[in-house]
């Protein structure tokens, strides 16, 4: 009874901000933080400077489901965006989480911690009586999307091809998904994926930010109980029903997307690619909270590759993750227009 009237309670679609603390570098540089938070909203006081150079400030306003300031820790994100949910996975929901944001802004320092939380939450409701009789296993898989390109990062990454099958499920051919008992095992599948994220000459912030990271945590009922095999292939066939899932989704730096006047052709086709796809995601989030019918999953690889998360009993979870400098200012405002639209 309490998880059913929990579930009504959870919202369809929830935009939360996070800002982060200012760094050393920015202290050091005497940076202001232009950034104020009070309860659900906050202020971005924008420096400007008039046509004869005196200075003044512009103020923007907004409005979100949350607004986390510097103090909030990522155990207080974990109880304003994934644990609410939790409960009703179990109810073949499937939700998402995303981290939207600057690179630099937070959002892998956000999200890294989610995923183990939530294998933790969701191992201790499958031992409870209610489940423990059902045949529950939690799975897991982890994989990026770089350059438009699926690629396994819990298998070398080996690239990863998309199928739709009739009845509009999305199956990920070949992906590599790890039955999950104990929270140490998602650590290490958590830390060998993490090593696997693109990473270039340039350093790992750096190329990380041109690829959004998904890891999926997976319910499913098995048939069997003694089927617990490691499954190695797409094949529809294979044991275990899907319940419910939640995403968790470190997207590329927003700013990426600006990336396509880029010198080098590389770097445009993936800013072009980000651009599409952050996009994309922003007009199926805004179908989703109108109940529209059609859902523009087609605009890009990321959401086709979320289609069946935004249909039927889906959650949704916006994280928008800002930098407090005044250097970050136009970047910041972007950000919150960004969720602004979501919301
Ligand atoms: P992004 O993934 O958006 O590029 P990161 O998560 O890598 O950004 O964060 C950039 C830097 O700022 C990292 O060194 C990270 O540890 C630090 N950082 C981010 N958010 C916070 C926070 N809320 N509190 C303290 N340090 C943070
Ligand atoms: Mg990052």
């Amino acid at each position: 009874k309490e998880m059913s009237a929990r579930e009504n309670n959870v919202a369809k679609i929830k935009v939360v901000v996070r800002k982060r603390p200012l760094n050393k570098k920015e202290i050091s540089r005497k940076e202001d933080d232009i950034v104020t938070v009070s309860e659900n909203a906050l202020t971005v006081h924008e420096p400007k400077l008039k046509v004869d150079l005196t200075a003044y400030v512009e103020k923007h306003e907004f409005c979100f489901d949350a607004v986390l300031d510097e103090h909030v820790t990522n155990d207080e994100v974990y109880r304003e965006t994934v644990e609410p949910i939790i409960p009703i996975i179990f109810q073949r929901t499937k939700a998402t989480c995303f981290a939207y944001g600057q690179t630099g802004s937070g959002k892998t320092f956000t999200m890294q911690p989610l995923p183990l939380r939530a294998a933790k939450d969701l191992v201790r409701y499958l031992h409870q009586p209610v489940y423990r009789n059902q045949r529950f296993k939690l799975w897991l898989s982890y994989f990026e999307i770089y350059g438009g390109k699926l690629f396994d990062l819990l298998s070398d990454r080996k690239k990863l091809c998309m199928r739709e099958d009739g009845r509009q499920q999305v199956c990920i051919v070949g992906l590599q998904e790890f039955e999950v008992s104990d929270v140490q095992i998602v650590k290490e599948y958590i830390e060998r994926g993490n090593a696997a994220r693109s990473t270039g000459s340039t350093g790992a912030n750096e190329e990380s930010s041109r690829s959004h990271a998904i890891l999926q945590l997976v319910i499913k009922k098995h048939p069997e109980i003694k089927e617990s095999k490691r499954r190695n292939d797409g094949d529809e066939s294979k044991p275990g029903k899907v319940v419910g899932k939640i995403s968790f989704i470190d997207l590329a730096g927003s700013e990426r997307g600006a990336d396509t006047t880029d010198n080098d052709r590389q770097t445009r086709i993936e800013g072009a690619e980000i651009n599409k796809s952050l996009l994309a995601l922003k007009e199926c989030i805004r179908a989703l909270d109108n109940d529209q019918i059609h859902i523009p999953f087609r605009g890009s690889k990321l959401t086709e590759v979320l289609r069946d998360s935004f249909v039927g009993n889906s959650r949704t979870v916006m994280i928008s993750c800002i930098s407090p400098n005044a250097g970050s200012c136009e970047h910041t405002l972007n950000t919150l227009r960004y969720a602004d639209r979501v919301k």
